[in-house]
């Protein structure tokens, strides 16, 4: 039998991401009762209904009374606004977190919310599918991922310590990093090839509408993965790039930079250049590979994401 890390964990938000924390802390068995809220009587329904959780409760200031660990997984843009809501009806001692994919900007809208008594401590997972909403949870979604946790440094690090063990329990690894450190490292590995699959898919369907059904129709392996990440929650991608601007605009800046070279390279004929960088990134995809990041598997944006 698994220690009990929290005896009451809410969740406010019960989409991908909190119901796969609902499923893979059962599976854990460390925590006592799951209380759910959401914002619509329908995803509660469903969470009901597909048994996610024990109690279920309309508002999240219900919700959250006499828990141990809160934690909002609910888009970016809204986590200051949920914040408002709990920050009365917290427990003293309690922990309250989020799994916002940006995490700088969720900062600063929910601290100012919360009451010194609580201990704040941030957090990301970096697992994720293109689909969203309860049905799309699944326990196995932290299997052997990171997660990054990015308490400011006052904070207690029982707390702190606390939160680790819960997400090693879910089966993911776990880090902490400053919130900044973390937005800067995102927009080059999430946010940055979301904005490129949304242009690149944005701009074939932009094509006169003869070439566009031969895109669809012979869309090649490379195509293929950019539509399915460019399938991703458009509400979830609006609130990242709204609220991780810097940095993805840095990244952005040298992205440009970059790809001049490589338009230089082709226009000159230079084929060592575009050797050179084929030669480097491949050696960068076995090395992802290697560390169990991802499968050698063939995918072509084929597999089934939703479940393992
Ligand atoms: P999701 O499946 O779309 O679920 C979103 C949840 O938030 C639902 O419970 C929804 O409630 C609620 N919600 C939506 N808009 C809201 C609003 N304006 N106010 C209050 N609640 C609202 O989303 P998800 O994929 O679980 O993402 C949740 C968070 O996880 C986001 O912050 C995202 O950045 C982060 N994240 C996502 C991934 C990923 O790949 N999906 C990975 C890591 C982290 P109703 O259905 O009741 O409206």
């Amino acid at each position: 039998m698994a220690e009990i890390i929290f005896p009451r964990l809410t969740l406010v938000g019960i989409g991908l991401i909190g119901a796969s924390i609902a499923l893979a802390a059962r599976r854990a068995g460390v925590v006592g009762e799951i209380v759910v809220s959401t914002r619509r009587p329908e995803t509660l329904k469903r969470a009901e209904e597909l048994r996610l959780g024990d109690r279920y409760f309309a508002t999240a200031a219900e919700a959250v009374a006499g828990a141990d660990c809160v934690i909002v997984s609910v888009p970016v843009g809204a986590c200051g606004a949920v914040a408002a809501e709990i920050g009365p009806h917290l427990k003293a001692g309690s922990i309250v977190s989020d799994v916002g994919s940006v995490k700088a900007s969720v900062v600063r809208a929910m601290q100012p919310h919360l009451p010194p008594t609580v201990s704040f401590v941030p957090g990301h997972p970096i697992a994720g599918t293109e689909y969203s909403g309860p049905d799309a949870g699944f326990a196995a979604l932290f299997d052997n991922r990171w997660c990054v946790l990015t308490p400011a440094p006052e904070v207690d690090p029982a707390a702190v310590a606390r939160m680790m063990a819960f997400w090693r329990a879910l089966g993911a690894n776990v880090e902490t990093m400053s919130a900044e450190h973390h937005d800067l490292v995102l927009a080059i590995t999430s946010h940055l090839p979301h904005l490129i699959a949304y242009n690149i898919v944005g701009t074939a369907s932009d094509l006169e509408a003869g070439i566009r059904s031969e895109v669809l129709k012979f869309s090649a392996s490379g195509f293929r993965d950019f539509t399915r990440i460019a399938a991703s929650d458009p509400v979830m991608w609006r609130d990242i790039f709204m609220n991780n601007k810097d940095a993805v605009l840095e990244m952005l800046g040298r992205f440009n930079e970059d790809l001049a070279t490589l338009t230089r390279a082709i226009r000159n004929g230079d084929g060592e250049t575009l050797f050179d960088l084929f030669t480097r990134t491949r050696a960068i995809r076995r090395s992802i590979v290697a560390i169990g990041q991802d499968t050698a598997e063939a995918d072509f944006g084929r597999r089934d994401h939703a479940k393992p």
